[in-house]
């Protein structure tokens, strides 16, 4: 892009401009799948992004207060999730930040013992966009050589932190040759991602700040953020978006925070939440990496 182009405004801009924007990392053919494994309806993936201490880290915030907002993601969130899971049998991916991963080694290590998946989720939760040139493709190439070696196994999926995805997000995940990103939001249920109308075989699992607690239960002090929404309608929000993947035989995605969903009063939605999905029919409750690879075959 000259610099020219750069001082545009966008109704100035030309239509090969225009379309040239929105055909990147755009939603392609549809990868929902005509079955789903064991006669299932549906399909549930639930994600944990285990921020821990990243978020004020990230902002550059020093203050021992948030920072410990992040560890009680690790002290209290983590082992209640991991409690609830296997007492459901239900697997999940966690998504780490590289940062979070080497602050709590083991408990990744215990987590992906468990069988449940480990993903990349950035270095600090940087926000891409605001990343020098080239620095985008380093920090993820680390991120994930980090979770490797903590893992002993290379990550196959990411989530960008903050579901923030810039110009070079899509070269940099087929540089590192993933089977799929969970970031961006064209459908209800997985694509594949096109860029520049060419299919990329990158399988997409949308999330939406619908189905994520963070939207619901966030607070900042020095700002009017606050917690309007009372558990129970959150519950009711993901109960609503849960049945209508059910009834479209669809996928049902969560995004959840340890240090968020898990407290007292919250980590109990998730509880009842799980119960009526079981009791609803027959549900696959599966890892990202397991939904991408039974969506990607079906459609092959
Ligand atoms: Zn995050």
């Amino acid at each position: 892009m000259n610099e020219a182009m750069q001082g545009e405004k966008p109704w100035e801009w030309s239509e090969a401009r225009w379309r040239g924007i929105v055909g990147r990392a755009r939603g392609g053919r549809s990868l929902a799948p005509r079955v789903w494994p064991e006669g299932a309806q549906c399909a549930v993936a639930l994600s944990f992004d285990a921020d821990h201490e990243t978020i004020p880290l990230r902002d550059n915030d020093e203050s021992p207060m948030r920072i410990s907002q992040g560890q009680y993601g690790a002290r209290q969130g983590v082992p209640r999730i991991r409690r609830l899971l296997a007492r459901h049998g239900c697997p999940a991916t966690f998504f780490y930040p590289a940062v979070s991963a080497l602050l709590h080694s083991e408990e990744v290590r215990g987590v992906v013992g468990e069988g449940h998946e480990i993903g990349i989720h950035s270095w600090i939760h940087e926000n891409n966009t605001s990343l020098p040139p080239g620095a985008e493709r380093e920090l993820t190439f680390r991120a994930a050589d980090t979770l490797e070696k903590i893992t002993g196994r290379r990550p196959v999926g990411i989530r960008t932190a903050s579901w923030d995805f810039s110009a070079d997000t899509l070269d940099v995940i087929r540089e590192l040759g993933l089977l799929y990103d969970s970031s961006l939001m064209a459908d209800d249920d997985p694509y594949e991602i096109e860029d520049g109308g060419q299919p990329t075989g990158i399988v997409e699992l949308p999330p939406e700040w619908i189905r994520d607690d963070a939207v619901y239960f966030n607070m900042l002090r020095f700002s009017g953020l606050r917690p309007y929404t009372p558990p129970s309608a959150v519950e009711e929000i993901f109960r609503a978006e849960f049945d209508g993947a059910l009834a479209e035989g669809g996928v049902f995605l969560l995004t959840m925070h340890p240090h968020i969903i898990g407290h007292r009063s919250r980590i109990v939605l998730l509880d009842r939440l799980i119960e009526h999905m079981k009791a609803s029919g027959k549900v696959w409750f599966a890892t990202h990496e397991q939904l991408a690879t039974w969506c990607k075959q079906q459609a092959a």
